[in-house]
């Protein structure tokens, strides 16, 4: 188990970033792109240090250290593997989150189970999973994959990943990466929602679509995800009827556009009641907001999964409602 760990710590932080990051610089540039510059493992006057970027490997003429990045690591903070394992995964070069979520990403194509919840909520192209880097909790492996990264039990029970008795809190879940959290979909019977602690955050991929003169705006992620598989490259999701106060702000930021609200069309009416409270408010910022009527008991989601098509929808959208 811990090659595989070694192995992605060396694919994430190059030798020659994590140099850099300490002020190493090269002096001169040698054949095949490799670097001499002064050792930073012994009191060096001329350069003795070679560095190979392409092998992530460095050597020293004058102390005769060599080795990869962990070694080097070792070396230049007098440390053991484990903690040169641990600073590395601490440095700005690597984050909690994102190797939680390469973890749920590898394991996504690992369980048939995962597969088919996502073929029943409609999504059948690879490029759809890779493009919202999806992937899947098994409920096994996690607390022991990121412990050989590097991190403690407790940094791992602080972020909420792994419970008080050491289990992934996303258990059995199709995990999406946010901003700064991670959003977990049950494909048991479990509560179907699940965040880490510290909020949702603001909408999400808006970065993406802010640009846009027609925005859509859907409650959730596997709405706005078979929305992009349709085509619909514009649209963003607020994680919920609830729009957060960052949200708001968001709409609000002063670009003409037209946002289409294509909120869940459920039975006790909670979703089209949320968007009617929305657009009535955005329309008070002086923003533009349709609601679009989705056929009764349906979600985005649902309406692509029973047959509705890319035309239909945009339909919808031409008789959506102020
Ligand atoms: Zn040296």
């Amino acid at each position: 188990m811990i090659w595989p760990a070694v192995d992605a710590i060396k694919q994430q932080i190059s030798l020659l970033d994590y140099l850099q990051t300490q002020n190493w610089q090269p002096a001169r540039r040698i054949s095949r792109g490799r670097l001499m510059g002064l050792c930073p493992l012994h009191l060096d006057h001329k350069p003795s240090f070679l560095v190979d970027p392409l092998k992530n490997l460095f050597y020293c003429y004058g102390c005769g250290h060599g080795g990869d990045l962990i070694r080097f690591v070792e070396l230049y903070h007098q440390v053991s593997f484990g903690e040169a394992m641990a600073l590395l995964r601490r440095s700005r070069c690597g984050s909690l989150l994102s190797d939680v979520a390469r973890f749920y990403q590898i394991q996504l194509h690992r369980h048939p189970e995962a597969a088919a919840y996502l073929e029943q909520r409609g999504i059948h192209q690879p490029q759809v999973i890779e493009e919202f880097a999806m992937g899947y909790a098994p409920g096994r492996c996690l607390r022991h994959w990121l412990i050989t990264l590097g991190y403690s039990l407790g940094e791992l029970q602080q972020a909420g990943l792994v419970n008080a008795a050491g289990l992934d809190s996303f258990s059995h879940r199709i995990v999406f990466p946010l901003e700064a959290n991670l959003y977990g979909r049950a494909i048991g019977n479990a509560a179907p929602h699940r965040f880490l602690p510290g909020g949702k955050g603001g909408l999400y991929g808006w970065e993406r679509v802010n640009h846009y003169s027609e925005v859509i705006l859907v409650e959730g992620l596997f709405d706005l995800v078979v929305l992009w598989q349709a085509g619909f490259r514009n649209a963003t999701c607020a994680l919920g009827s609830h729009l957060n106060a960052h949200q708001l702000r968001q709409l609000g930021d002063g670009v003409p556009r037209t946002l289409y609200l294509a909120f869940d069309s459920d039975e006790n009416g909670s979703g089209q009641q949320a968007a009617q409270r929305l657009s009535r408010r955005l329309r008070q910022q002086g923003i533009t907001a349709l609601r679009v009527q989705l056929p009764d008991g349906h979600d985005p989601n649902s309406f692509f999964v029973g047959g509705g098509d890319g035309q239909q929808f945009q339909q919808l959208l031409e008789r959506a409602l102020p």
